[in-house]
């Protein structure tokens, strides 16, 4: 049977990697730096858009399938490496949304349990230190979260143990095919043959895939975190108001995002971010302030116009596949569709209607 090697290491790519080794295939994973680096590794991990209203069907339809399938893949994660992604069903609080309306209207369209918290007391009897001065509040208790670089670290290990082979510090410069067929990778090393192939290069794809004649518009949206580190109990909701958010973890460390912002592939820090997340933060829960941030980072997410990955077979190039593009979602999407990508190319019957997700030229509207 012919190897599929995965071009890429991070969150998406090591999913696939997973899927494909479930499904008895030999898998070669190809990571150009060190596996789970970027943005994978850089996200909150929370485990639902995080305005899950806004989005088109063809996400809610991911995330429902991941939601539905994270706590038994971390579980198994946990007991198979004995590192644990501490998925936690922590709930997702907004403060004071001017969308509740809409927000009813798509949880009842869809059966999500969203409920409404009326008045301040009501909502600081549930978080005490939230500030003062917020009415109202939207609740969805069933949403999850996970702490990404130890889903990472849990998935790496359990790809080893599948028999996959990880070979980090390989970059793939191109592709070489015969006729309409797919019959190497490029790498700066030489060339390697293969008849099927992913693209899982996060915000990457769309410079990879543009080499195949493939313009999708993925680009690079750099994100910014902080992590404050305070004391266990302080926060037990993710909390969000307007576009910030607050990630309270088991040990009592509290991350706060994220920034949008488009500057191509620079990753770097700035001071008015750090300035910028600290301030929504303190406005969210001003005991904050005294607490010390202990790191401070970004990661480029591979963004994409309408937050719909591209899943499928590259529709030039037979035995190249392509699973980018998850922008904002990554973690919470990612699940459904490696195992959708997996279903398309394997023959077997799909766990949603692939379509919506087709790799297809697109213009960019970020
Ligand atoms: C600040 C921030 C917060 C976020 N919060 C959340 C959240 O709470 N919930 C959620 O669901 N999502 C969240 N996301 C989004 C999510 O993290 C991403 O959508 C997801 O991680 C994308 O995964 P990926 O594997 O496609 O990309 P990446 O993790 O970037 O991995 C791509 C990998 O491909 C490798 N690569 C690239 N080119 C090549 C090549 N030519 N050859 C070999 N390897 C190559 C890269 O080195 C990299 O390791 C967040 C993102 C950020 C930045």
């Amino acid at each position: 049977m012919t190897k599929i090697h995965v071009i890429g290491g991070g969150l998406i790519g090591m999913l696939t990697a997973r899927e494909l080794a479930l499904a008895g295939r030999d898998v070669v994973l190809l990571e150009r730096g060190e596996t789970g680096r970027e943005s994978s590794w850089a996200g909150g991990g929370i485990l639902s858009p995080l305005h899950p209203w806004r989005y088109p069907d063809a996400v809610t339809q991911l995330a429902r399938w991941g939601q539905q399938h994270y706590g038994a893949l971390t579980q198994a994660l946990a007991a198979n490496t004995g590192i644990d992604p501490e998925w936690t069903q922590s709930g997702l609080m907004w403060l004071s949304t001017d969308e509740k309306a809409e927000a009813l209207a798509w949880a009842a369209r869809e059966r999500y349990d969203l409920g409404v918290l009326e008045g301040e007391p009501a909502l600081r009897d549930c978080e005490p230190a939230l500030a003062t001065g917020f009415a109202e509040a939207l609740f969805m208790p069933s949403v999850a979260q996970l702490r990404n670089p130890r889903l990472l670290q849990s998935l790496r290990a359990e790809l080893l143990r599948l028999g996959v082979a990880i070979h980090e510090a390989v970059e793939v410069r191109g592709f070489v095919t015969r006729g309409e067929r797919l019959k190497a990778l490029v790498t700066h090393a030489g060339e390697l043959d293969t008849e099927l192939a992913v693209v899982a290069s996060g915000a990457w794809s769309g410079d990879l895939l543009a080499q195949t004649g493939l313009s999708l518009p993925i680009k690079p949206v750099r994100g910014q975190m902080v992590l404050f580190k305070t004391e266990p109990g302080l926060l037990t909701r993710m909390v969000m108001h307007q576009d910030r958010y607050l990630i309270p973890r088991r040990d009592g460390r509290i991350l706060a995002g994220s920034t949008v912002e488009d500057v191509g592939f620079f990753k770097q820090t700035t001071d008015e971010a750090l300035a910028e997340l600290k301030a929504a933060a303190f406005a969210m829960v001003p005991a904050l302030e005294r607490f010390p941030v202990e790191h401070h980072w970004a990661g480029l997410r591979p963004g994409s116009p309408t937050g719909i990955p591209y899943i499928g077979e590259h529709p030039h190039m037979r035995g190249l596949f392509v699973n980018a593009g998850h922008y904002r979602n990554g973690v919470v999407l990612g699940l459904a569709s490696t195992r959708l990508m997996a279903d398309l190319m394997l023959g077997r019957s799909p766990i949603l209607a692939p379509a919506p997700y087709a790799p297809a030229t697109e213009t960019m509207d970020l």
